[in-house]
C-alpha cells in the first residue's frame, strides 16, 4: 500500500478551488511512456503550470501500473531538479469499477475517475457514491471525478454508441448524493481525433471540417445549479490540421479528422470548467514528427533520433495549451 503523499503528489481539491476562482483550467495530459512524461513535465515546469497526469486502463495494460506509479514519483523529483516544483496529480482516467479505483488509490493515485455515465442514473449514483465513500474516508483524502452525460467518440477502452448531453436538472442531485469532488459533463466534446461525422459539420473554403459549437447554454445552466462546482471536459483536443497534414504527407491516413476549436476551450476554461483532458493532440504531434523524421532520414534506426524530435514537438504543444488555451501558466 502506497499513499500518494509518500510520492509527493497532490489531490485536486485545492487546485480546482483555485482554478475555478481564477478562471483557468488545469491540463490533464495522458501518458504511457517516458518521452510523453518528459514533455509534460518540461512544459509544465517551464510555464509554471500545475498538471494532472492521467492514466487510462489502456495505459495500465500497456505500460504496467507499477512502472507508471514510479514514473509519477519520478516526475515529482524531476520537476524539482528542473528548478521549480509544480503540483502534480496522478489521476485514473475512466475508472470502470469500484475495484479498479480502490486498486489505484491503494497504489499511489491521488485522484480517480469513476465513470458510471453509461449506467442508469440510480446505478451511476450508487457506484460513484461507493467510490467516494472509500476515497474520502482515507486519511490522505483521494479526490473523485464522476460523470453525467455520455460523450461520443472512441478513446482506449471507452466508446459510446449513443451519446447524449448532460441533463442540467440532474447535476445538483448527483453531486449531493455522491459527494464527488468534480463532475465531467457532456456538452459536445468528443473522444478521439474524428470527433464528428462530416455530415454534422460544415466545411470552410479549403474544405476543412468545421464542427458544431459546444453547448455553452447547457454549461451555463449547470453552473447556475451548482455555482462554483469544479467541472471537467473530456475529449477536448483541437486536432491541429498542421499535424494531420504532416501525417498524411508522410504516408498516414487520417480521413475526416476534426476537433474542438481552441477559442471555445479558452472560453470554457474561464468558467467553472477547471480540468480539460487533452490526449489526441499529443498523439498527433508525436506521430507527425516520427513519420516526418523517418521519411526524411531513412537510414535512421536509433529510436532516440526519432522519439527525441517527437518529444520536443509534444513539449511545444503542451506549452502552447497551458499558455494560450487553458490559462494555467503561471498558476503553480
Ligand atoms: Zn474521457
Amino acid at each position: 500500500m502506497t499513499s500518494y503523499k509518500d510520492l509527493g503528489l497532490s489531490n485536486t481539491v485545492d487546485l480546482f478551488a483555485k482554478a475555478v476562482a481564477g478562471g483557468y483550467a488545469l491540463p490533464a495530459y495522458n501518458f504511457n511512456n517516458m518521452e510523453q512524461m518528459q514533455a509534460i513535465i518540461q512544459a509544465c515546469v517551464e510555464t509554471r503550470s500545475p498538471v494532472i497526469l492521467q492514466v487510462s486502463s489502456g495505459a495500465r495494460k500497456y505500460a504496467n501500473s507499477t512502472l507508471l506509479r514510479n514514473m509519477a514519483k519520478g516526475a515529482v523529483e524531476y520537476a524539482k531538479e528542473l528548478g521549480y516544483p509544480i503540483p502534480i496529480v496522478l489521476h485514473l482516467d475512466h475508472g470502470d469499477s469500484y475495484e479498479l479505483c480502490v486498486d489505484c488509490i491503494e497504489n499511489g493515485f491521488s485522484s480517480v475517475m469513476i465513470d458510471g455515465s453509461h449506467l442508469p442514473y440510480d446505478e451511476n449514483v450508487a457506484l460513484t457514491r461507493k467510490v467516494c465513500d472509500y476515497a474520502h474516508s482515507r486519511k490522505d483524502y483521494v479526490s473523485v471525478e464522476g460523470e453525467l452525460g455520455v460523450l461520443a467518440g472512441v478513446e482506449d477502452d471507452v466508446s459510446a454508441e449513443h451519446s447524449h448531453y448532460t441533463r442540467p436538472e440532474e447535476v445538483e442531485d448527483f453531486v449531493k448524493k455522491t459527494g464527488v469532488d468534480s463532475l465531467a459533463i457532456s456538452i459536445g466534446t468528443s473522444h478521439g481525433r474524428a470527433k464528428f461525422k462530416p455530415e454534422q459539420c460544415t466545411r470552410n473554403a479549403e474544405g476543412v471540417l468545421i464542427p458544431p459549437p459546444l453547448r455553452f447554454d447547457i454549461l451555463g445552466e449547470i453552473e447556475r445549479r451548482i455555482p462554483g462546482f469544479p467541472i471537467v471536459l473530456h475529449g477536448s483536443s483541437s486536432v491541429p490540421m498542421e499535424y494531420v497534414r504532416m501525417i498524411e504527407q508522410f504516408g498516414g491516413r487520417l480521413k475526416d479528422s476534426v476537433g474542438i476549436p481552441e477559442e471555445q476551450l479558452r472560453r470554457a476554461a474561464r468558467s467553472a470548467v477547471c480540468k480539460i483532458n487533452i490526449d489526441s493532440d499529443g498523439r498527433l504531434a508525436m506521430t507527425a514528427l516520427i513519420r516526418k523524421t523517418l521519411a526524411e532520414k531513412p537510414e535512421e534506426f536509433d529510436p532516440r533520433k526519432y522519439l527525441g524530435p517527437a518529444r520536443d514537438e509534444l513539449k511545444k504543444l503542451y506549452m502552447h495549451k497551458n499558455v494560450e488555451v487553458l490559462g494555467s501558466a503561471g498558476k503553480a
